[in-house]
């Protein structure tokens, strides 16, 4: 299998416009039209698992978090960074994130936690704007339903549990083809009036140049009118965090307990709370920017990473915050990717890595 295939795979999953400014999301380092015969998955790309690759003989890493966030000025390998980018290239092991693309998508990173807690009616704490675009375009009536079918074949028109969703108007079109035209209706040189539907479709931005195509191979016409907008509105599927309900309610004792159990952690920082628990707020990695929406949705608790002390005085009793540590909250992304590959590719070599990268260690 070439790289390629694998990266159009997960990234159908999980577009790179879902990722945030930040981020780095992508093949890093290596050529997508390399063949490989294995990979390996891991939470960081450090030198040990670049180390663990060769060891393994795996040709491509991928990982969650991004080996380069921003441009590398040197490769002199004083830093972890330089190291395992020098290290990588060395043995030609390709090297490729899939990062805050995974984090924003309903099935990524936050709902494998969730269902290891047994979340219910599970939905996305923080939707992100800036992903749904609407397309309206101009079609003679006749020629309508063709035109549609291929537009939503394509992705569009998707509305929650509702596809195929659009709004029509007739009205007539106008127009005068020159000499140099072949118009699909009317006389050259003289103003031709068509009954036309005017529709309207919503799409994810992703799936734009798709759509677009679909629309000019369908639509009759030589020249086809369309216009694309940006839509303000929020995207229920794509975004930060998850929130749901476990199946019954919890003292927060009992519910630290069923934390630590079902996510295998040693450790959890809490604040106390006196109510009971049903609602939670997931944030895999360093969530506290969330907080704020986990309060004003009721959320119990907020199970997340990388609070910072003066964070802790904002749950205020209004609700529990949970911090289980970065590397144990998204550990479980090694475990979401591993499923997704095997899924698509279920007899392509996909090691999960044995590594543990967390840098961080606890002393009891
Ligand atoms: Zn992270």
């Amino acid at each position: 299998m070439k790289i390629t295939e694998l990266i159009k795979y997960l990234e159908q999953i999980a577009p790179k416009s879902f990722q945030e400014s930040y981020d780095n999301c992508g093949l890093i380092i290596g050529d997508a039209n390399k063949e490989i015969s294995s990979v390996l998955i891991a939470l960081d790309c450090t030198e040990d698992i670049i180390n663990e690759a060769i060891q393994r003989k795996c040709d491509l890493v991928i990982t969650h978090h991004p080996l380069v966030f921003s441009g590398l000025n040197r490769f002199s390998g004083n830093s972890y960074t330089e190291k395992t980018v020098v290290k990588a290239i060395k043995n030609d092991i390709a090297v490729y994130a899939i990062h805050t693309n995974l984090d924003n998508i309903i099935d990524g990173v936050n709902s494998k936690i969730a269902q290891k807690l047994g979340l219910q009616n599970c939905k996305i704490l923080d939707p992100k704007t800036g992903i749904l675009k609407k397309l309206v375009s101009f079609v003679p009536t006749q020629h309508l339903e063709k035109v549609k079918l291929s537009i939503f074949d394509a992705g569009a028109g998707q509305i929650g549990n509702y596809d195929q969703c659009s709004f029509n108007v007739d009205g007539i079109g106008t127009f005068r083809a020159n000499e140099k035209s072949k118009p699909f209706a009317g006389e050259i040189g003289s103003i031709h009036n068509e009954n036309e539907t005017r529709f309207e479709v919503i799409f994810p931005n992703y799936l734009q140049s798709k759509i677009i195509s679909a629309l000019l191979s369908s639509h009759p016409y030589e020249e086809v009118a369309y216009d694309i907008y940006s839509l303000d509105n929020s995207h229920n599927k794509v975004g930060a965090g998850i929130i749901g309900d476990l199946s019954h309610e919890f003292t927060s004792t009992e519910f630290l307990k069923h934390l630590k159990s079902s996510l295998d952690i040693s450790v959890i920082k809490f604040t106390p709370f006196e109510n009971t628990i049903k609602k939670v707020a997931i944030c895999g990695g360093a969530g506290g920017f969330l907080l704020k929406n986990a309060i004003y949705q009721k959320a119990d608790v907020f199970v997340s990473s990388d609070f910072k002390y003066h964070d802790f005085f904002d749950a205020n009793q209004q609700i529990m915050i949970a911090d289980i540590g970065h590397y144990e909250s998204e550990k479980h992304s090694i475990e979401l990717l591993n499923e997704l590959i095997l899924k698509k590719f279920p007899t392509f070599a996909v090691l999960k890595t044995e590594t543990v990268t967390n840098p961080i260690k606890y002393y009891y």
